[in-house]
C-alpha cells in the first residue's frame, strides 16, 4: 500500500497554494491531490458561448483545477489590514500577514499577474471617494486591487497546474472523496468510489462548493464547528456610465453600509467594472447569480456588475445557515424554472413582477441572457428586502443613478462559506492530522487569502 506524505482533498487555490509553498521547503514530499471537477486544460464553461447552461455535472465554473478561481474575475485584494477577502488574520500575526500577502501577491506575479495595482491614492482621488462615502453613511475600505482578469486567471492557474505536475504532484481529476478514513480520533486516509488512499495528513479545501458534503462529514465524525454569518443578497447591474468614477479610480470600491430600520450589515462585492453576469450551479442544482469581467477590451461589456451582500449572524437554537441559504436559493429558482431572476429596480421598488416586454425597453439590457424575468420580493425575506433597498438608495448617493429604474437585480446570490471550522493556529481540526483551510472551512471569502491560507498552513508543518 502506496502511502503519502499529504493527501489534499480540493484543487482549490488554498491547497494549491499549499502545495507550492510545501514543495519550496521539501522537495522530496510524496503528495495527493484529489479534486472532484476536471483538470484545468479540459474546464470548459459552454454558458460562456451560447448563453445557455447545459447543466455540466460537476458545474466546470465552481469545480477542476484552481477551484472557484479559474472562471473567477481574479481580483487579488491587497489589503495588509486582513479586512478584506475572510478572517485569516485571526489565525497570524500581523507583520506575518503582511509578509505572507506580498509573497503570495509575488507569487501570482511571476505566474503571469500585470503589475498594475488599481486603488492606492494617486492624487488624492480616493480620499475624495472616502469623504464622499462618509457623507452617505457608507464606509470606503481601502485596498489595492490587482486585476488578473477572467481570461488571465486561467492561464495564470494553467501554469500552476503544469507546474505542480513538473514537480511530482499526483494528481486524480474527476475523483470525489466519499469519505474520510479516521481512526482514535486520528485521520489517516480518505475513501473514493473504489479505492482507499491513505497518508500522514489530510488537508480539507473544499470551497463554497463543498461545503454541504464537509457539513456531513463534520456531523458524522464530530468535527468541531461553529455557524457563522450567512451572506445573501442580490447582484445588481447597472450601466458603466453610473460606476465609472469609481471604476476608473479603484477598479472596486469595498463599502459597507449598517441599515436605517435594522441595523444589519449590507457591503458590495465582487465589483466586476464592463463584465457580465453569470450563474453558478451547486451540486444540488441550485443556480445562483454571480460575476466576473474579462481583462481583454474587446470582451468588455457596457454594463457594471456587483453583489450587494446582507450579513446575518443567527444566534442560537440555530445551526444549519447554508440550509437556510439554498432553502432562499431554491425558492427563487422554483419561480424561474431553475435560472437566475432578474427584476428592475423600478419593478422591485413598486412591488411587481418585471415582464419580458417591460425588460425589452429598459435602459439597462441584462448581460446574463438567459436570466428570466419576475419578483424577487416572492423570495426574500422583508429584512433583507429592505436591507437591499437601503443600501441600494445609500449607493445612489455616492453614484447618481444607482438606484434608477433601469438598474437590474439579479437573485440571489448566496455565499455558502458560513460553517466556519474550529481550527488551531496550524489551521488543524480536533481531529488529530485532518487540516482545513480556505473557504469551506469557513477561515477564507476570496482568492487572496483563500491562497495564503495555503502559504501559512505549509509554513506551519
Ligand atoms: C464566478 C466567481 C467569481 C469570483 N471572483 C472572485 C474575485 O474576483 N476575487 C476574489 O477574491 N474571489 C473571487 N471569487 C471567490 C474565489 O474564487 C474563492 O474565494 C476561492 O476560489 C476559494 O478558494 P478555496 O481553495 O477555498 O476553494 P475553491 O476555489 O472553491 O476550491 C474548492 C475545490 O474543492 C473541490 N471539492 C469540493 N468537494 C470535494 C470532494 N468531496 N472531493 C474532491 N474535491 C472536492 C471543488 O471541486 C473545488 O475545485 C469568485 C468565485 C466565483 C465562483
Amino acid at each position: 500500500m502506496k502511502k503519502y506524505d499529504y493527501i489534499f482533498i480540493g484543487a482549490g487555490p488554498s491547497n494549491v497554494f499549499a502545495i507550492y509553498e510545501l514543495l519550496q521547503i521539501q522537495a522530496n514530499l510524496k503528495i495527493l491531490l484529489i479534486e472532484k471537477g476536471r483538470s484545468i486544460t479540459e474546464r470548459f464553461c459552454p454558458k460562456r458561448k451560447n448563453h445557455q447552461c447545459i447543466d455540466c455535472r460537476p458545474c466546470n465554473i465552481t469545480t477542476g483545477f484552481s477551484g472557484a478561481g479559474a472562471f473567477s474575475d481574479g481580483k487579488l485584494s491587497l489589503n495588509d489590514h486582513g479586512e478584506i477577502g475572510g478572517n485569516l488574520i485571526s489565525y497570524l500575526k500581523p507583520e506575518e500577514f503582511g509578509e505572507i500577502l506580498n509573497y503570495t501577491d509575488q507569487i501570482y506575479l511571476d505566474f503571469g499577474a500585470d503589475n498594475q495595482i488599481y486603488g492606492t491614492d494617486i492624487n488624492g482621488e480616493i480620499a475624495k471617494i472616502r469623504k464622499k462615502a462618509i457623507e452617505c453613511n457608507l464606509k470606503l475600505i481601502e485596498s489595492g486591487i490587482r486585476h488578473l482578469g477572467t481570461e488571465k486567471a486561467f492561464e495564470i492557474y494553467s501554469s500552476l497546474q503544469e507546474y505542480l505536475i513538473k514537480k511530482g504532484v499526483e494528481i486524480l481529476f474527476q475523483m470525489p472523496v466519499k469519505d474520510l478514513i479516521i481512526k482514535d480520533n486520528k485521520a489517516i486516509g480518505v475513501e473514493l468510489e473504489n479505492k482507499k488512499y491513505y497518508a500522514d495528513k489530510i488537508i480539507l479545501g473544499v470551497g463554497r462548493e463543498g461545503s454541504s458534503w464537509l457539513e456531513k462529514i463534520c456531523d458524522q465524525y464530530q468535527i468541531a464547528k461553529k455557524p457563522g454569518v450567512i451572506d445573501i443578497g442580490v447582484r445588481v447591474e447597472c450601466d458603466a456610465s453610473i460606476t465609472k468614477q469609481i471604476d476608473d479610480i479603484s477598479y472596486e470600491s469595498k463599502l459597507v453600509y449598517y441599515t436605517k430600520t435594522f441595523d444589519d450589515k449590507v457591503r458590495t462585492f465582487c465589483w466586476n467594472p464592463k463584465g457580465e453576469v453569470t450563474e453558478e450551479r451547486y451540486d444540488d442544482n441550485l443556480a445562483l447569480a454571480n460575476g466576473h469581467s474579462y481583462k481583454c477590451g474587446t470582451l468588455k461589456t457596457g454594463n457594471t456588475n456587483l453583489a450587494l451582500l446582507v450579513s446575518k449572524n443567527f444566534t442560537e437554537p440555530f445551526k444549519t445557515p447554508i440550509e437556510y441559504g439554498k432553502h432562499i436559493a431554491r425558492l427563487a429558482n422554483m419561480l424561474s424554472d431553475g435560472k437566475v431572476i432578474v427584476q428592475t429596480y423600478g419593478d422591485f421598488k413598486r412591488g411587481r413582477r418585471t415582464t419580458k416586454e417591460r425588460l425589452l425597453r429598459n435602459n439597462t439590457q441584462p448581460t446574463l441572457k438567459d436570466a428570466v424575468p419576475g419578483d424577487l420580493s416572492l423570495v426574500l425575506p422583508y429584512r433583507l428586502m429592505l436591507n437591499i433597498k437601503e443600501m441600494i438608495e445609500a449607493l445612489d448617493q455616492l453614484m447618481n443613478g444607482f438606484a434608477g429604474d433601469g438598474t437590474l437585480l439579479y437573485g440571489v446570490e448566496v455565499k455558502f462559506y458560513s460553517n466556519k471550522l474550529k481550527v488551531n493556529k496550524n489551521f488543524e481540526t480536533n481531529i488529530k492530522n485532518l487540516y482545513a483551510l480556505g473557504d469551506g472551512a469557513g477561515i477564507t471569502r476570496g482568492l487572496m487569502q483563500a491562497s495564503m491560507n495555503g502559504i501559512a498552513f505549509a509554513r506551519k508543518q
